[in-house]
């Protein structure tokens, strides 16, 4: 992931290090160059143009250009704007003090909910929490199993219910989690392959019966940009609180990681990198932005 947009950035930069002095001419091409790069890695049109816009004004400012680095002054610019657009401060999450806090997922089927459900549980477990996992998937016969084998392998009960009705299980998830002690329940609710009526419906059903105390997002990391437009369409109808991004250890070129902060508003709080259970992690904007320029 960013591999491609590394090699550019770095491209550009070293190109001005070899310069020394720099004029507004080498700022103005080195930004359409910033500017190509960033759209061949499937950034969001507006996103790239606001992005260009606003770390090209700052590189025209005299103070970076009469300085004595100049170039290593234009990366510094890049990274800060970077990390902007990554959504700029940490967005940890952070439980309530209702116990039992209730965490539900939303997203498209094959996002890497059930997955990221899972790891999710097992990162609470691993910071002394005792979370329980909810099977809401009802529709696809293997999703509760699924739960199931991960929750066996990290070690965290599920909640499985013998019913056909999400809303049903869900609320019976949270009262298990009462009875039995459990502080974090995670809803895994049921995706579609595209966005529709009946997917909103019934997250919006589970959402107004057990009013989660954060709604997470899955997205999967290799839609590139359209992730957008499927966290737009969510945010309509099931207002979300932040976005995991799944599959971050594929070579998806990053435009939907760079454009999703600034399009919808909501932050990516974990990233996910993998298949085993300690692959979830917390969003830094600052970390990732450095980990692009190299
Ligand atoms: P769901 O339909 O949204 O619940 O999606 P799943 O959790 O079943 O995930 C769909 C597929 O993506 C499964 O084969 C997962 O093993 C895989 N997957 C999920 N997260 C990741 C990840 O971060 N990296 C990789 N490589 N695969 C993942």
């Amino acid at each position: 992931m960013f591999d491609n947009l590394s090699d550019r950035l770095q491209g550009i930069f070293s190109g001005l290090r070899s310069k020394g002095r720099l004029t507004e001419d080498d700022i103005n091409a080195a930004m359409r160059e910033i500017r190509m790069a960033l759209l061949e890695a499937d950034v969001n049109f507006k996103v790239v143009k606001e992005f260009v816009a606003s770390t090209k004004a700052r590189c025209l400012e005299a103070e970076i250009l009469d300085s004595l680095t100049p170039a290593q002054n234009v990366v510094k610019v890049v990274l800060d704007e970077l990390t902007a657009l990554l959504g700029q401060s940490d967005s940890k999450l952070v439980l309530t003090s209702r116990i039992p806090n209730v965490i539900m997922l939303v997203g498209l089927q094959g996002s890497g909910k059930t997955t990221a459900s899972a790891k999710l549980a097992y990162l609470l477990k691993s910071k002394g929490h005792s979370p329980l996992l909810v099977a809401c998937d009802v529709y696809r016969p293997a999703a509760a199993d699924q739960l199931q084998t991960l929750g066996d392998e990290m070690g965290v009960k599920v909640y499985r219910g013998d019913g056909q009705d999400p809303v049903r299980i869900a609320e019976e998830g949270v009262r298990f989690a009462i009875d039995n002690l459990r502080d974090v329940v995670i809803v895994d609710t049921a995706g579609r392959l595209h966005v529709d009526d009946a997917m909103m419906d019934e997250a919006a059903a589970i959402k107004a019966a057990v009013k989660p105390d954060q709604i997470l997002m899955v997205v999967d990391a290799m839609t590139g940009q359209d992730v957008v437009n499927v966290a737009q369409a969510f945010a309509e109808k099931v207002e979300f609180d932040g976005v995991i991004m799944s599959k971050m250890d594929g070579d998806a070129r990053g435009g939907g990681a760079l454009s999703l902060k600034q399009v919808t508003g909501k932050p990516i709080k974990f990233i996910s990198a993998g298949e085993k259970p300690d692959s979830l992690e917390e969003f830094h904007p600052d970390r990732m932005a450095k980990r692009i320029l190299g």
